[in-house]
């Protein structure tokens, strides 16, 4: 489960400085799918990195499965998110001088698997790339790049999923089937996961909604529409 308390969270020196998260408390429960919608520069990404371990809020608490992350130094939370946490972005982010196979196997033979060319094939074939484990990410399409990036993220059996406009860079019934394998995936394996979108449609396909207006949460705890 992930929970915040009234976090507020300011980024940016001096003159620059911009209060993007302005006391926002939420509960996702572990298991549950949520949508994070709102307008651009509302700070969906900013809660989304929150959530994950990834910026430190000001003021507020943030829990993950019971535990505080603010006591947590630098490498306490990187391998707290390590352990507990997977993340998608937008742009992929896969490394272009390795192979499918060793984007997803590199780092988990760095996190200290012994397994980690097995695990990261079986992976890739649960996410339909068993015929592109020796394709470059140049040689691959986006769709099955951002397959390989949620292969990556899902390896070291994350108890939550987070994915940042995962869907932005594919077209409409592309990003529609990395929905549906992130669901599928959510649900054999009992994680969580946060995910944020423009797209309403794909937003409704979660268990629940929340939406951002300027920095607070507009509406929470209501049911997706059918
Ligand atoms: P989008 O839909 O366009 O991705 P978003 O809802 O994800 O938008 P955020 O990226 O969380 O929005 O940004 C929220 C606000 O915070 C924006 O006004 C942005 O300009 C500002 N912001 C984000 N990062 C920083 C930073 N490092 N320093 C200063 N301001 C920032
Ligand atoms: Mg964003």
């Amino acid at each position: 489960a992930i929970e915040l308390h009234d976090v507020e969270l300011s980024l940016g020196r001096g003159a620059a400085r911009v209060h993007i998260l302005k006391g926002v408390s939420l509960a996702v429960e572990r298991g549950e799918a949520i949508g994070l919608v709102g307008p651009s520069g509302s700070g969906k990404s900013t809660l989304l990195m929150t959530m994950a371990g990834l910026e430190r809020p000001d003021s507020g608490t943030v829990r993950i499965d019971g535990e505080d992350l603010a006591p947590l130094d630098e490498d306490a939370l990187a391998r707290f998110r390590g352990r507990r946490i997977g993340i998608v972005f937008q742009s992929f982010h896969l490394l272009p001088t390795m192979t499918a196979l060793e984007n997803v196997a590199v780092p988990l033979e760095l996190a200290g698997a012994s397994d980690a060319f097995a695990r990261a094939r079986a992976e890739l074939e649960a996410v339909g790339l068993g015929a592109r484990l020796s394709h470059y990410p140049a040689q691959l399409s986006g769709g099955e790049q951002q397959r390989v990036a949620l292969a990556r993220a899902l390896a070291p059996d994350p108890a939550i999923l987070v994915a940042d406009e995962p869907t932005g860079n594919l077209d409409e019934a592309t990003g529609a089937q990395i929905v549906d394998l992130l669901l599928a995936m959510k649900r054999e394996r009992g994680a969580t996961l946060v995910l944020v979108t423009h797209d309403q449609s794909l937003a409704r396909r979660c268990d629940r909604t929340i939406a951002l207006r300027s920095g607070r949460i507009e509406r929470a705890g209501e049911p997706a529409l059918a």
